[in-house]
């Protein structure tokens, strides 16, 4: 296989903010106000297809299109679980590079778990995508294509369950967002953009989930659009998170929350703080009190916890808690008067954790 070429992808009016999209179109030889033409056909009615875009006149619509929508996700596979109401997507980028998401239907909503990288960076031991290192950082023409693509088939009622919308949009596929951070939240405005300049999603319905890299956490903090932040903790002590998350040699877990609360503070977005259950690792009684008591030490009412049962990577020595002992775990939590919810395990039977169905693919 040829090696992939490391370079940019190609721009896409997906990379523009509203205020670029009429230069860039005078620049092609077409009048700027075509641009607003261009974004309902994008954002509000989902394509890039020229031959739908009846209102630009005929002679250049397909160089116009052509130049300003180049193709940039080639589905290669796609699986279904839960009766086709879960389904992972794996992408081809232009440099062949893969990634994936997984979009997952509930009754009365349907979150997509879109990557922003291709790979990861932050080596956590237990994650797929972890263990095959950082391949490069996806643009934000990348990351909004999954969800144009997404909100589409929901729109065309190719998700079991007939049409339907996006509501929730989660940084929990691939890739560390805080670590690509300009092009994430690039993005996150592309979602939150009123119709037709984005989606109109709502950014309360966006979460931007993270190993704590508390720079970021704060600068996200001041960009006045308040995404969801989840933290992933996965141990309350500094030995344990370092070996979980080793970026907690760098910020510990204390300064990780510090910032979480800081978010809380500047934005009043309850912060989820995400916790893989490890048989035997990380789920002693013990452990849960130190979260508890961690957490309300820095205040009321500002976080949640959602455990994890561990999705085993292939290979790996590490399962899920068994349930008992996950029972305790919440138990504990909530006795501190925190609120738990454990994470519904959609899709585990097709790898829906992170990273797995590329790591499959390219192995
Ligand atoms: N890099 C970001 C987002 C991607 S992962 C982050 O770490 O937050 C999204 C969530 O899935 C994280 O909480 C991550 O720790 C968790 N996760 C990764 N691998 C997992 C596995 N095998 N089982 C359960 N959760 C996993």
């Amino acid at each position: 296989m040829a090696a992939p070429r490391r370079g940019k992808p190609p721009q896409h009016f997906a990379d523009l903010a509203p205020d670029q999209r009429g230069p860039a179109v005078a620049a092609l030889g077409e009048k700027a106000f075509r641009a607003k033409q261009l974004a309902t056909h994008y954002y509000t009615h989902l394509t890039s297809d020229p031959a739908e875009m009846t209102d630009l006149p005929q002679a250049g619509r397909e160089e116009l299109v052509g130049s300003l929508f180049p193709p940039l996700l080639r589905s290669i596979r796609t699986l279904e679980a839960d009766g086709g109401t879960t389904v992972k997507t794996l992408w081809r980028l232009y440099d062949d590079v893969k990634v994936e998401s997984v979009l997952m239907r509930y009754p009365g909503r349907s979150t997509l778990c879109v990557s922003s990288q291709a790979g990861c960076g932050m080596a956590c031991p237990f994650c797929a995508t972890g263990q095959q290192g950082l391949t490069r950082n996806l643009s934000t023409a990348e990351i909004v294509e999954q969800v144009r693509l997404a909100t589409r088939a929901l729109a065309r009622g190719e998700i079991a369950g007939g049409p339907g919308r996006l509501t929730n949009l989660v940084f929990m596929g691939m890739g560390e967002p805080l670590a690509n951070y300009r092009v994430v939240v690039d993005a996150v405005r592309r979602f939150v953009a009123p119709a037709p300049d984005g989606f109109g999603m709502s950014a309360r319905n966006v979460t931007v989930s993270t190993v704590g890299l508390v720079p970021a956490i704060d600068k996200l903090a001041k960009e006045g659009i308040p995404v969801t932040l989840a933290l992933s903790l996965h141990a309350p002590d500094d030995d344990l998170r370092s070996e979980l998350v080793p970026i907690n040699t760098r910020w510990t877990v204390d300064e990780a929350l510090d910032a979480a609360r800081r978010y809380f503070e500047a934005t009043g977005r309850r912060v989820s703080i995400e916790y893989a259950l490890i048989k035997d690792m990380n789920d002693h009684a013990w452990r849960a009190d130190l979260l508890g008591e961690k957490l309300t030490a820095r205040g009321k009412g500002w976080v949640h916890v959602n455990p994890i049962p561990l999705n085993p990577t292939p290979g790996s020595i590490w399962t899920a808690s068994e349930r008992h002992v996950e029972a305790e775990f919440v138990a504990r939590l909530r006795a501190h008067g925190i609120p738990t919810t454990v994470r519904d395990t959609r899709g585990s039977d097709i790898d829906g954790a992170c990273g797995q169905l590329a790591a499959e693919e390219a192995s």
